[in-house]
């Protein structure tokens, strides 16, 4: 357990189904106009290029068929603003130092909301498990983390999520990146060798600690304020792929 290079298994998918079967029809906002497949980012000079690769893994990640069962999936993040994270059970100077650096590269990626760590009233909260407690609580299918996606609202807006992690595991980076991973909008895991190197994929080989280059594109495009929350897998196809001039071609 907790070797190198391990997977991290996720044993709980707690997606709040019920509040997802609420949701009403979502909207599909205003696309604006979108160079084919590139998208520029926050209106900076640097551009995000939607290549068919990243769509399927956006597809994989943000709009799994499997982790959001019998509901169609819709994207999901964190509004703009603030996003309180709190540690929780055997914390160390340690923990939070390497937790803090983690919830800044998620901020620098998720542009205009940001995951900061507090001291108390947590958005998400992060609990740290010696490994006999998290076994009985999580089961034993393997070591690592789990999430547990308490709130999402009609919208699409994630207000609650709880983050668990087996303390024993020797990568707590790698765990704590994966689990945030989840946290902010990408629930799915992504399937076959194509995607091995991202720290949300299940292969074997996938030994890193931090998030791929796929991972972070995955998570600019789910935080660029075009894609709305409640976006579809449909809408999403038909927005990353529509021309300039949309509107009066199609
Ligand atoms: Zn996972």
């Amino acid at each position: 357990m907790g070797t190198a290079g391990g997977i991290i298994a996720v044993l709980l998918v707690v997606v709040s189904l019920g509040a997802f079967l609420l949701w009403s029809t979502g909207h599909l906002g205003d696309a604006g106009d979108f160079v084919r497949r590139v998208w520029p980012w926050h209106g900076s000079a640097e551009q995000l290029v939607v290549t068919p690769r990243l769509e399927e893994f956006f597809l994989q990640t943000a709009l799994s068929e499997s982790a959001w069962r019998k509901v169609e999936p819709r994207v999901i993040k964190w509004a703009p603003g603030d996003v309180g994270v709190i540690e929780d059970g055997p914390k160390s100077a340690r923990s939070s130092r390497l937790l803090r650096q983690e919830l800044r590269t998620f901020s620098q990626l998720a542009g205009a909301t940001d995951f900061v760590l507090r001291d108390s009233a947590g958005d998400i909260i992060v609990t740290y498990l010696p490994h006999k407690e998290y076994v009985r609580l999580h089961g034993s299918a393997g070591p690592g983390g789990t999430y547990d996606f308490k709130n999402v609202d009609r919208a699409g807006r994630i207000t609650d999520v709880r983050l668990y992690v087996d303390s024993s595991f020797a990568n707590r980076r790698q765990v704590l990146v994966h689990l945030l991973a989840h946290a902010v909008g990408l629930v799915g895991q992504p399937r076959g060798s194509q995607f091995s190197a991202s720290i949300l994929s299940s292969a074997q080989r996938s030994s890193r600690s931090d998030l791929s280059p796929l991972d972070r594109q995955a998570i600019r495009l789910l935080y660029d304020p075009r894609l709305k929350m409640g976006t579809t897998r449909e809408q999403f196809r038909a927005q990353c792929v529509a021309p300039v001039s949309s509107k009066a071609s199609r």
